[in-house]
């Protein structure tokens, strides 16, 4: 059997989502509850929802969505300055990976921007962005660098690439963020109960399985695990057994990908024109070391040096649970304005805009099963 064919084998499925349900309901006798288990990333929170686990195992275990959708973490004073750049000047082009576009800010989104006449443009890589700059030398290109140690280092490079090529025309705001730190705030919150992390796979591809090793100073079973059903079910299997047996390991279920140190050349771009700083999270807050800005050789390049913008005092949407739905204390169910005041078409939260967000995974996958209970 090819590889491929072996993680979406249906056979393979069933048996393991049998074997996880007795699993499980050993737990939850031993817990006096479900056990809750958090895929912190939200490209996993698509695929579970895609795939039907939540409903298949529902009964058995909470599967909460956590900080993982690089776009929805994006804080609200963040997209109002990205909406403040669009605004700056008619030479102006605002580039940008897709999902940022339709982000609700205090009072305006990109999109709506656009629609108003500013030059915003998606981007598919920092690379074009760095092209586009260089064949319109009449035009200021700010680039917005959302994500976490995935995109990063593709925005490393382009920002190396720009100042090697003397691009003059070509800036970076950075709002790149880092997976552990937020890690770490979630664990220290007595209002959340996680028994289990499934870790991400394209983030750790990056800073490796040894970047998760404060884990195992909480007592935590966790799995890095791939994206396809079955990876997802072997990594919750897995989970469970550490559960039960005692142990709280950081295992690497994706090593066809994922290596003990990850990738030393992407973490080389990234110090190479980034230095670690704190950063504000939707929902979280300022979380100390969590974030990116450029290094002293590349602050030419930095958008927020280059054009000073009066300071955003953000408006949060009433009624959005988008922050708790980030930190795992709510599903999207529990928002009130869940498919009703909120839908994709009139989204007033980045969880519903984003391709990777839970709210909109649930409204396209989820929206009509039972519902389930937030974390006693
Ligand atoms: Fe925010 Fe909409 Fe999700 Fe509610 S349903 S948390 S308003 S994005």
């Amino acid at each position: 059997m090819r590889d491929l064919e072996k993680f979406r084998d249906p056979g393979i499925a069933r048996a393991l989502i049998k074997e996880i349900r007795n699993l499980a309901a050993r737990a939850t006798k031993r817990l006096g509850r479900r056990a809750v288990f958090m895929e912190v990333c939200g490209t996993h929170t698509v695929a579970i929802s895609r795939a039907g686990l939540r409903g298949l195992l529902g009964d058995y275990l909470d599967l909460r969505s956590g900080p993982g959708c690089p776009v929805c973490v994006t804080d609200y004073g963040d997209v109002d300055r990205m909406v403040k750049f669009a605004r700056l000047s008619e030479n102006v082009t605002v580039g940008t990976f897709g999902d940022m576009v339709r982000v609700p800010g205090s009072d305006s989104s990109l999109e709506r921007e656009r629609a108003m006449g500013a030059d915003v443009r998606i981007f598919y890589s920092p690379a074009d962005a760095v092209r586009y700059a260089a064949d319109n030398p009449g035009r200021e290109v700010i680039f917005l660098g959302v994500g976490f140690e995935t995109t990063a280092p593709a925005v490393a490079l382009a920002i190396k690439d720009a100042k090697a090529r003397q691009i003059k025309n070509f800036s970076v705001f950075i709002t790149h963020k880092l997976v552990p730190p937020a890690m770490e705030v979630l664990l220290s919150d007595p209002g959340l109960k996680v028994d289990g992390f499934i870790l991400p796979g394209h983030v750790s591809a990056i800073i490796g399985r040894k970047a998760y090793s404060f884990l195992e100073g909480y007592e935590l079973p966790s799995v890095i695990t791939g994206f396809e059903p079955n990876d997802i079910l072997d990594a919750i299997r897995l989970i469970l057994k550490m559960m039960l047996e005692g142990e709280s390991r950081v295992v690497n279920g994706y090593s066809r990908v994922v290596r003990e140190d990850g990738n030393r050349i992407a973490q080389q771009q990234m110090a190479d024109v980034f230095a670690v700083c704190d950063a504000s999270w939707r929902g979280f807050g300022v979380i100390p070391r969590s974030g990116m800005t450029m290094n002293a050789g590349f602050k030419d390049l930095d958008a927020t040096e280059r054009f000073s913008l009066p300071p955003v005092a953000p408006r949060v949407p009433a009624g959005c649970a988008c922050g708790d739905i980030l930190k795992g204390k709510l599903i999207p169910r529990d928002c009130r304005l869940f498919a009703k005041a909120c839908d994709p078409r009139r989204p007033v939260g980045p969880c519903m805009v984003s391709s990777e967000g839970a709210c909109a995974a649930y409204y396209q996958f989820e929206r009509h099963l039972k519902g389930v209970t937030a974390v006693e």
